[in-house]
């Protein structure tokens, strides 16, 4: 079944849904697609109203929709309640801001007269989602475009379905109009042959694998449309050198190791300056061996399963062929003997260019440490990958460290912190990473019609 819930924790399958018809799929277009026509002609103010409303729901149903996505992907509970009033911050952002950022800016056109640029709505849009984060990907791609007119389709991952629905409901119970926000379960080739090629369709966006990304922006290419990709990443966690060793290891594990590794920005290359390398490594190791899988429903455990056997599997292919290459264990690496997708929170050192372990993303809990002489190398080992997303630089001298994050090549850089995200401060990546930026007032305009209004 396509769409199921399958507890990652046990191995369960608890729920299953059928993948729509293609009718029902070309139903949810057009309704998505007429919704448009009266949906944008609503003033701003009351799209604002109602999209408070929304943020109170999830702020009122925090425990239960934190509790829902542990089921299905197995995110522990304390970070899912986190998700979840993450969410209820960026609907509340975009509600209080979008009218403001709608109003776009002035110029002063060089052949005279007027000219302001306004960010006006383009009609339906397509969001695909990933289940790492099943309902902050939505909130990111839903808030500022329903604030700015647009109405929207959404394809959730195949295991966060009851994830999805509920969020369609939410909308619905805020007061929204039905078709403003339409879930579908739709697969991948109503996606393509249905979905992107409607002419009411203006635009994709996709959260998730570069093979995802790639095929769908390949069919919106072919049928004219705007695409924004945030793909996988394999950020860079730069140590420049051993002060404050405690909060630098704090950091990298809680950087390294949040989402149960199976965050787009988590840490996932630790490059240590070989002044500081030992010091760093061996409190680092000591730290994540010290981190044990526990049941991703009790509010203290930090690390919980994978979200699917699958996944886990695939992990221990990486560790498994970088191990069979010469790699070295500093700490974990073996699966748990037990039903559902466990595993050992691991450090790998000794890490060379012909293992997949070098340039793959690797979405576990899993990171590689990588000894370098200098700034410059450390740097060089930073770009050296595929990926551009996040990345982090810890170091005692802010403003040393502020110039290495300046020749980091990826989309978000922070210092001594490991890669966040907050409503207003854009998110998106360089290189395969994707294309374009989501929150803040870059996320507003990603789909927006920028258009000029030219006055004598
Ligand atoms: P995935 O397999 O690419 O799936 C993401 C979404 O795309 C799912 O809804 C999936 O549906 C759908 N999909 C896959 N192939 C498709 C196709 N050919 N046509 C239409 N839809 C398609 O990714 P994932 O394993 O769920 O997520 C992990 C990846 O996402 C990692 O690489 C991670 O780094 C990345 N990610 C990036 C960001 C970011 O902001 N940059 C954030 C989170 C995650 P099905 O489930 O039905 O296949």
């Amino acid at each position: 079944m396509a769409y199921a819930t399958t507890n990652p924790a046990t191995g369960e399958t608890v729920k299953t849904f059928e993948t729509a018809t293609d009718q029902q799929i070309r139903d949810a277009v057009a309704r998505s697609a007429k919704e448009y026509t009266s949906w944008r002609t609503v003033p701003v103010a009351e799209r604002a109203r109602l999209m408070h409303a929304m943020a109170g729901l999830y702020r009122e149903r925090q425990e239960e929709l934190a509790a829902l996505i542990t089921e299905e992907m197995g995110k522990p509970l304390a970070q899912s309640v986190s998700e979840v009033q993450l969410v209820a911050d960026i609907y509340d952002y975009y509600a209080n801001n979008a009218e403001e950022f709608m109003k776009g800016r002035t110029l002063t056109p060089s052949t005279g007269g007027e000219a302001r640029v306004v960010l006006d709505s383009t009609g339906v849009l397509l969001g695909i989602m990933p289940w790492n984060f099943p309902y902050y990907q939505v909130a990111r791609f839903a808030a500022p475009n329903v604030m700015l007119g647009n109405t929207v389709l959404l394809k959730h991952a195949g295991n966060v379905p009851q994830a999805a629905l509920v969020q369609e409901e939410l909308f619905r119970e805020a007061g929204f109009p039905e078709d403003v926000y339409i879930n579908i379960f739709a697969s991948n080739e109503q996606v393509a042959d249905i979905v992107i090629p409607d002419p009411a369709v203006q635009g994709v966006s996709l959260t998730g694998s570069e093979r995802a990304g790639s095929a769908v922006a390949a069919t919106a290419g072919k049928n004219l449309k705007k695409v924004v990709l945030e793909l996988g990443g394999s950020d860079p966690f730069i140590v420049l050198d051993a002060e404050n060793l405690e909060r630098t290891v704090k950091q990298g594990v809680l950087g390294r190791m949040s989402n149960n590794g199976q965050a787009c920005t988590n840490a996932k290359r630790f490059i240590v300056l070989e002044d500081a390398y030992d010091t760093f490594v061996e409190n680092f190791a000591q730290a994540v061996q010290g981190v044990t899988p526990g049941d991703p429903m009790d509010q203290k455990t930090f690390l919980g399963p994978l979200c699917a056997v699958e996944a886990r599997d695939e992990i221990m292919e990486q560790v498994q062929d970088a191990v069979d290459k010469g790699a070295t264990v500093l700490a974990g690496g073996k699966k748990l003997d037990k039903p559902g997708a466990w595993m050992e929170a691991t450090v790998l050192a000794d890490v060379t260019p012909e293992m997949r372990a070098y340039a793959e993303e690797i979405f576990g809990p899993v990171a590689v440490v990588y000894k370098v002489k200098d700034v410059d190398e450390a740097v060089e080992l930073a770009n050296s990958s595929p990926f551009g997303l996040g990345g982090s630089v810890f170091g005692a001298d802010e403003a040393a460290a502020v110039e290495v994050a300046q020749r980091v090549d990826s989309g978000m850089v922070y210092v001594n912190e490991p890669t966040g995200t907050a409503p207003d401060l854009p998110f998106g990546g360089v290189k395969r990473s994707g294309v374009g930026r989501e929150l803040g007032p870059f996320g507003i305009e990603e789909f927006a019609n920028k258009k000029l209004i030219h006055t004598p």
